[in-house]
Formats: structure tokens, C-alpha cells, sequence
């Protein structure tokens, strides 16, 4: 079975503006980074559209046709300060989550082993009705509804090693006994949630901070002792990455020292889980990183590793 990666290229046409850190050249970097020899065995699929029965499944339908109504025609339309839309963020938008979608389609028939999504706008900031935080939709929400309307995939954890906390996923996971959001985040940092005291309704939300200039050591001993655990614990049967590569260490926009390394580290002990729990069924969908170079090698790393789970 394959590793499939998922992209299209709406996705570069979501223009944040100049100078804008979530900008359509990441996206060409990621894409470069994995057109290279060693990446040729994976097999590679356009992202469809998001349908609105999918995406509703995460976000009220009313709001899912407010952000689109809010694409403008021409020029930029901003939703907040940092989360800005262009005439192409529509489709990208649709396609991002599309994205997700299908990879769990892939990975929930078998046709593929895991799936990693290059895509953009990123998701974890959208919360159930508030789009913040340059994401417009939950693409990782709306593939963990789909796995369970779609394939019968009832218990599904997402693992988000962004450096920001994602507010959005949290949100809509924490009143659901069945859905389980982990994340190590850098803290006090935006978006300001993310306590280690914010446990979900049903436990199902594990939070772990870590402070500033934190590196390798502190990242492992929060996935060895507190994430790892917890989703061993709850035997996911679909487990979805939230991978943003901005705890990177060259990462402009935060203050963590994470390696390449540690990026294949935590995405090698996430498929000893995968394939325990759920036949190794992993998606991983690309959120946050911002310094093009580090965003490059280490979703290399990340994908690598994906091949050989
Ligand atoms: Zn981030």
C-alpha cells in the first residue's frame, strides 16, 4: 500500500497579501521538497472539493456559507487582522478540506496505508462557527466527521504538533467522548488557549504546553509521558496529524528548537500507535511553518517517515 499525497493547485492561489507570513510560496516549497528522487513511490492525487454536507459536519451550514460569501471578487477581504482572503481562497479553502476528506476515503478503503495533504488555507484555528487565525475551515475536523459518517471510523484522535495551540480543533472536538485532540504547543503564545488544565468535557482534550525555548528534550517528554499515552489509551481508529512545522527552530513566528529529527521522531512513535490501534491508518494534513527552508526538510522528514510506517 501507498503513502498518497493529496494537493492541488487552488491551493497556491489563497493570496494572503504581501508580506503575509501563510503565503503561496510555503506551499510551492513543500511541494519541492517532495518532488525529489527519494519521494518518487508516492502516489500522488488532486484534492477534490469539499462538499457542504462534509464540511457542515464540523461547522454550522449557515457559517460555512458566510466565510464563502465573504471571498471577494477582487482585491482582499479580511475576516480578522491575520486571516485575510483573495478570490482564489474559495476553492482553496474547499479543496484544503477536500483534501482530508478523500485521504480518509483513501486510507479508510485500503488504497492507501496513510496520506499526508499539502495544502492550504490551514485549518486548526477555525473553531465550530469562527474562522480566525489565517484558517477558514477545520480541514482536520471535517476528515475526522467524514471517517465517522463515511467509513464507520467512530474514535478518532488528532495529534497536533503545531506550535500554536489549535483553539479550532479543541473547540469542536471537547464536547464529543469519542473524538481525542492532543497537542504540544509552545505557551504563553497565540492563540492563549491550550492549558494543560483544559481537558475536554470527557477527558478527551490533552493539553501540553511547553515553554519558550523549549527543544528536543522537553517535546520528547511531553509525547513520551502525556500525548503518547493518552492516545494509546483511547485506541483511536483513525488517527489524524495536525502538522505544522513552526516549533521548527529557524521558525520566524515562535520560540521552540525542534529539529528535523524530531519531526521523523514524533511521526515514527505516531505510527507505532497507527499500527497497534487502527491498521496504521494515518492522515496527516499541513498546518502552520513559516521559515520556507525548515518547512521544507522537515515536512520531508515527517513524509519520509510516513513511507516507512
Ligand atoms: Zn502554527
Amino acid at each position: 500500500m501507498f503513502t498518497t499525497l493529496f494537493t492541488h493547485a487552488a491551493c497556491l492561489d489563497h493570496d494572503t497579501g504581501l508580506g503575509h507570513p501563510e503565503c503561496a510560496d510555503r506551499l510551492r516549497a513543500v511541494l519541492a521538497a517532495l518532488e525529489t528522487e527519494e519521494f518518487y513511490m508516492l502516489e500522488r492525487q488532486e484534492a477534490p472539493l469539499a462538499t457542504m454536507d462534509q464540511l457542515s459536519r464540523a461547522h454550522p451550514r449557515e457559517h460555512v456559507e458566510r466565510i464563502l460569501a465573504l471571498v471577494p471578487e477582487q482585491e482582499h477581504a479580511g475576516i480578522d487582522a491575520d486571516t485575510v482572503m483573495s478570490p482564489g481562497s474559495g476553492e482553496a479553502a474547499l479543496r484544503a478540506a477536500g483534501a482530508v476528506v478523500a485521504a480518509v476515503d483513501a486510507v479508510a478503503s485500503g488504497h492507501s496505508r496513510n496520506a499526508f495533504c499539502a495544502v492550504r488555507p490551514p485549518g486548526h484555528h477555525a473553531e465550530h462557527e469562527k474562522a480566525m487565525g489565517f484558517c477558514l475551515f477545520n480541514n482536520a475536523a471535517v476528515g475526522a466527521y467524514h471517517a465517522r459518517a463515511a467509513h464507520g471510523l467512530q474514535r478518532v484522535a488528532v495529534m497536533d504538533f503545531d506550535v500554536h495551540h489549535g483553539n479550532g480543533t479543541q473547540d469542536i472536538f471537547q464536547r464529543d467522548p469519542d473524538l481525542l485532540y492532543c497537542s504540544t504547543h509552545q505557551s504563553p503564545l497565540y492563540p492563549g488557549t491550550g492549558d494543560a488544565g483544559e481537558k475536554g468535557d470527557y477527558g478527551n482534550c490533552v493539553n501540553a504546553p511547553l515553554a519558550a525555548m523549549s527543544g528536543s528534550p522537553e517535546f520528547r517528554h511531553a509525547m513520551t509521558h502525556i500525548i503518547l499515552p493518552a492516545i494509546d489509551h483511547f485506541k483511536p481508529d483513525l488517527l489524524i496529524i495536525s502538522a505544522g512545522f513552526d516549533a521548527h527552530s529557524r521558525d520566524p513566528l515562535a520560540g521552540l528548537h525542534l529539529t528535523d529529527d524530531d519531526f521523523a521522531w514524533a511521526t515514527r512513535k505516531l505510527g507505532d500507535l497507527a499500527r497497534t490501534h487502527c491498521g496504521a491508518r494515518i492522515v496527516s494534513v499541513l498546518e502552520g511553518g513559516y521559515n520556507l527552508r525548515a518547512l521544507a526538510s522537515a515536512t520531508a522528514a515527517h513524509v519520509r517517515e510516513l513511507m516507512y510506517c
